[in-house]
């Protein structure tokens, strides 16, 4: 970290400030310009309160060279972390995982004829919203814990494990003891305690990015869950709202290689909540395969038309077999980058 001084602030103001942050800790350089004194910090900053520095009157600038999140840095940890769910893998050199399935649960036929067709194509999640997260009360607000249910049979039925969004802390051991990834919605990606308690357990979570969230605060929202010793994050690009209004949101495609630089996190992408247009959703997803994603989560749904919550984006079984019959080619033909420390 580098703090730059007012010209002509007081000398001993900045003895002042070098001795507090000796007090931290830190070891302290300072250089005195022409115009400017600079004091160099060196040790870890990720903690260092830049507001307090700034509050400062004789602080011109603070410049932060270290980033705030420790425990998803790559720097400090340059190996992919590999998210194991029953044997199943997400991130690293995994194959490219694939999670599929309606927007909402909605009744037993529909939830287990999706899930064994998508499984047959190749998915190898189920996803399924139980609660869901509407923008208005009077719409379809889930099944509840009746559509965990129905997930569960699913799953009997097919093998496939389970990823459905949680909305409230107090449902948290239902979730443990029910399902295999708990989704964090991108509504809830600053929902700190709810972060915090999932930070708590040991159960993956799929932490979607906020809709008008960073990169940055994304991993900030993953700091919160891994401080709490969940090291099990897998993180999802689900597209950002921009002045653009044609699409629902707009997928940000650079943040898989911007996340494989600063994060060893796994990082998957969303085409259906980004596009919000079924359309599109073929091929966004060819673009996250090709930008390194390590996964895809794709809504499905049998009747598009008649679904409870965003038919508009789903695709059908049909469709999502064509797309992961050419998903398959483009991921044989070698077109996924390969992110390490190495080479980012
Ligand atoms: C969802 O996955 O069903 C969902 C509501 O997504 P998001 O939180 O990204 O809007
Ligand atoms: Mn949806």
């Amino acid at each position: 970290m580098v703090i730059i001084m007012k010209p002509h602030a007081p000398k001993e103001e900045i003895l002042v400030l070098k001795g507090k942050l000796e007090n931290q800790g830190f070891q302290v350089s300072v250089t005195d310009g022409e115009n400017y004194c600079v004091i160099g910090l060196i040790g870890d900053t990720s903690k260092v309160e830049v507001g307090k520095i700034q509050a400062n009157e004789y602080v011109e600038k603070v410049l932060k060279v270290q980033q705030s999140y420790k425990l998803a840095n790559r720097l400090f940890h340059p190996e992919d972390t590999v998210v194991d769910i029953n044997g199943a893998s997400i991130g690293g050199s995994s194959d490219l995982a694939v999670i599929a399935g309606p927007c909402s649960v909605e009744s037993e036929e529909q939830i287990v004829e999706i899930a064994k067709s998508v499984k047959k194509s190749g998915a190898k999640f189920l996803r399924g919203g139980a609660f869901k997260p509407r923008t208005s009360p009077y719409s379809f607000q889930g099944l509840k814990t009746r559509g965990l249910d129905l997930l569960k049979t699913a799953r009997e039925e097919t093998g496939l494990p389970i990823v459905t969004e949680i909305m409230s802390p107090n449902m948290i051991d239902k979730f443990v003891e029910d399902v295999d990834i708990i989704q964090v919605g991108a509504r809830n990606m600053q929902n700190f305690d709810l972060l915090k308690e999932l930070g708590k357990t040991r159960k993956p979570i799929l932490l979607k990015r906020g809709l008008s969230a960073t990169i940055e605060e994304l991993l900030m929202s993953a700091e919160y869950i891994m401080s709490e010793g969940n090291e099990n994050v897998i993180l999802c690009e689900r597209g950002i709202r921009t002045f653009e209004n044609y699409t629902r949101n707009t997928l940000d495609l650079s943040a898989i290689p911007a996340i494989k630089k600063l994060s060893h996190l796994p990082v998957i992408v969303d085409p259906s909540h980004a596009a919000g247009l079924w359309w599109m959703v073929e091929p966004l997803a060819k673009a996250a395969v090709a930008v390194g994603a390590d996964g895809l989560i794709i809504e499905v749904h049998n009747d598009p038309e008649n679904a409870l919550c965003d038919g508009q984006q789903s695709i059908t079984p049909k469709r999502f077999e064509n797309l992961m019959c050419d998903i398959n080619k483009l991921v044989g033909a070698g077109v996924r980058p390969v992110y390490s420390s190495a080479n980012v």
